[in-house]
């Protein structure tokens, strides 16, 4: 509804605070199928532009794993599954409350790519058990540096 100043909306809005408040509750729930589906398309589409980003930084036009970045785990196996973000040095719990932000901060440019590459899942699991063997066997004594 079209007002004339936004103090007489404002008053409106105040006076009418129940029913407007009723009536966003049922529209909230009239399109909450479709508004959870368009939610996940957009965290979906948010991934996808982080993972081009990442891989771009690394000088991938299209996205691929990039394990030969870890030269002692190339020869392990041929990728398999999809596409993953790996953190280089770091704990991948520090990056705040959701997915959906870490992808939105990657994609405007509030956090740095250079930590992070892309891995397949199947190299994602061998690198994480390779970490976590390493830090069992060797401690930080291992002399494997990242590239
Ligand atoms: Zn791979």
């Amino acid at each position: 509804m079209p007002y004339s100043t936004p103090e007489k909306r404002k008053a409106y809005e105040r006076a009418n605070r129940k029913r407007i408040r009723s009536m966003d509750r049922a529209r909230y729930k009239r399109d909450r199928t479709n508004r959870l589906a368009q939610s996940t398309a957009r965290q979906k589409m948010l991934r996808e532009k982080a993972i081009q980003k990442i891989a771009e930084n690394r000088g991938d036009a299209v996205p691929r794993c990039r394990i030969d970045l870890t030269p002692s785990l190339v020869e392990v196996d041929v990728c398999a599954g999809w596409l993953e973000i790996d953190h280089l040095n770091g704990n991948p719990n520090k990056e705040g409350k959701s997915a959906g932000s870490f992808y939105r901060k990657i994609v405007v440019g509030l956090r740095s790519v250079e930590d992070l590459r892309i891995l397949c899942r199947r190299h994602n699991l061998y690198y994480s058990a390779f970490l976590f063997g390493r830090k069992n066997l060797y401690g930080n004594k291992s002399g494997w540096k990242w590239k």
